[in-house]
C-alpha cells in the first residue's frame, strides 16, 4: 500500500497538467493510468488553441479559454529547457469561411465573444479570401480573420510526461482504478483489482470515462464523442491560416502536416474510422481547396471527446471530502488545461479559487439516483 498527498486518475493532458501544478506547489502526488500515458482524446485532438467561440459560452468564457491557450503558448520554451522537447507551438491566423446567408448570420454573431476577448476579428470579402489563401477556390460569400494557435499535442503530452517524472510525479500505466475508497464521509484513497493507494485528495481526470468509477454520489453525464481525423501530406498546398469550414477544419502544422477534423459521433467506444466519416471531410475540404485532391493520406485516427449535456467542463469539488472531478472538457479540453489545472491545485493547497468557474460545479447535475 503506498500513501501519497494526492493520487490523480487518468493521465490525458487533464491528469498530467494537474499533476504538474500539485507537483510543483509541493505535494507529493500518484498519477495512475489504466492504458498508456497519453494515449485517448488528448493524443486524437487537433491541438488548435484559442478556436472560435461556441453559442454557449459568455464572452468570459471565451476569454478564459483563450488565456488558457496563450497559458499553454507561454509554456513551450519552459517544456523544451525541462525536457528538450519541441511542442511546435505556431501562431497564424484562423480564416472562417461561410457559403450562406445562414452562415454568414453565424459568423457574425460570434463578434462579440471575440472581442470581448481582445482577439478581434476582421471581416473579409470572398475577394479578399482569395488574396490571402489563393487555394480556396468555394464559391465564399464572406470571410472572417481571426487570431490562432496550434500545438502539437502529442509532444505536449510527452513534454508534460517527461517533466513529471523529473519532477518527482510517480506516474503507473496499466492501474485500472474501479473504486473509491471513502471513511467516514472522507476521501482516503483508491483501489484497483490487485492495488490500493492512499491519499489525503483523489481528482478524477478519466475525461469521457469520467462517470464510471463506483463510490462516488454525483451524477456524471459525460459520454463519448467520436472524433475522427486525418492527417495529410502535400506540397503542392501552402497554408498560411487555419481553414474554418462550416462543419470542419483544415489545420497547418509547424511540421508540415495538413490536419483535417473532425466528425461529431455518437457511436459509443467505437475506434473505428468509417468510410463515411473520412469520406465528409475529405469531401469538404476538397471542395474548398481542390489541390488537395493530390494530398497524401498519412494517417487516420478517432478520439473520444467527453462530451456533456451543457458543454462545461465538471471541475472542482465533490460531496466527498478531499474528491475532486476534472472531467468532461468536451471540444476544448487541451485549451482549458491551464485554467483546470491550477483550478484543482488551488482547491487543494488553499481550499478555494480566484477563477469564476462556478458553472464548472461538478455537483450541478444532482446525485445519481436523482
Ligand atoms: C478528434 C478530437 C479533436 C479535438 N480537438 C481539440 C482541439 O483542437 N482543441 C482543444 O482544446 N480540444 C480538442 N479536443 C478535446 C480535447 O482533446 C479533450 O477535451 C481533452 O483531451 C480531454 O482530456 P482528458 O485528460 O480529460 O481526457 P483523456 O485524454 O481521454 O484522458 C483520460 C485518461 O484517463 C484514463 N482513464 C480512464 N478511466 C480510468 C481508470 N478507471 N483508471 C485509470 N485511468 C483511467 C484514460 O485511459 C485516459 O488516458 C479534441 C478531441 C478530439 C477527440
Amino acid at each position: 500500500m503506498r500513501g501519497y498527498d494526492v493520487v490523480i486518475i487518468g493521465a490525458g493532458i487533464i491528469g498530467l497538467m494537474a499533476a504538474r501544478a500539485l507537483r510543483a506547489a509541493g505535494r507529493t502526488v500518484a498519477l495512475l493510468e489504466r492504458s498508456e500515458v497519453g494515449k485517448e482524446a488528448s493524443w486524437a485532438s487537433a491541438g488548435v488553441l484559442m478556436s472560435r467561440p461556441y453559442a454557449y459560452e459568455s464572452i468570459s468564457d471565451f476569454a478564459l479559454r483563450v488565456e488558457g491557450s496563450e497559458m499553454l503558448l507561454a509554456l513551450a520554451p519552459a517544456l523544451a529547457a525541462e525536457t528538450g522537447i519541441d511542442i511546435e507551438a505556431v501562431r497564424h491566423p484562423a480564416l472562417h469561411l461561410a457559403f450562406t446567408a445562414d452562415g454568414e448570420a453565424n459568423m457574425r454573431a460570434l463578434q462579440p465573444q471575440l472581442e470581448g476577448a481582445e482577439l478581434g476579428c476582421e471581416f473579409i470579402s470572398p475577394a479578399d479570401v482569395q488574396e490571402r489563401q489563393p487555394e480556396i477556390t468555394a464559391p465564399v460569400t464572406l470571410g472572417m480573420v481571426t487570431s490562432c494557435a496550434n500545438i502539437e499535442n502529442r509532444r505536449l503530452l510527452r513534454a508534460l510526461e517527461i517533466g513529471a517524472r523529473n519532477a518527482g510525479v510517480e506516474i503507473f500505466t496499466g492501474c485500472d482504478v474501479q473504486t473509491l475508497q471513502v471513511t467516514g464521509g472522507r476521501v482516503t484513497g483508491v483501489h484497483t483489482a490487485t492495488q490500493e493507494f492512499n491519499a489525503d485528495a483523489v481528482v478524477n481526470a478519466t475525461g469521457s470515462w469520467g462517470g464510471t468509477l463506483r463510490g462516488a454520489p454525483e451524477r456524471m453525464p459525460v459520454l463519448p464523442e467520436r472524433g475522427q481525423m486525418l492527417a495529410l501530406w502535400t506540397e503542392s498546398v501552402a497554408l498560411t491560416h487555419l481553414i474554418n469550414l462550416p462543419q470542419y477544419i483544415i489545420i497547418p502544422r509547424k511540421s508540415g502536416r495538413v490536419l483535417l477534423g473532425a466528425t461529431s459521433e455518437r457511436a459509443g467506444y467505437d475506434r473505428r474510422n468509417t468510410a463515411g466519416g473520412v469520406q465528409g471531410m475529405l469531401h469538404a475540404a476538397i471542395q474548398a481547396i481542390p489541390k488537395l485532391a493530390d494530398a497524401a493520406i498519412e494517417e487516420l485516427w478517432t478520439g473520444f471527446r467527453p462530451a456533456n449535456p451543457d458543454g462545461f467542463p465538471l471541475v472542482g469539488r465533490s460531496a466527498i471530502e478531499g474528491y475532486y472531478y476534472a472531467v468532461g472538457h468536451y471540444k476544448l479540453g487541451i485549451q482549458q488545461a491551464p485554467i483546470t489545472a491550477e483550478v484543482i491545485s488551488d482547491l487543494i493547497t488553499s481550499g478555494g479559487t480566484a477563477r469564476s468557474v462556478a458553472h464548472w460545479d461538478p455537483t450541478r447535475f444532482g446525485t445519481a439516483e436523482t
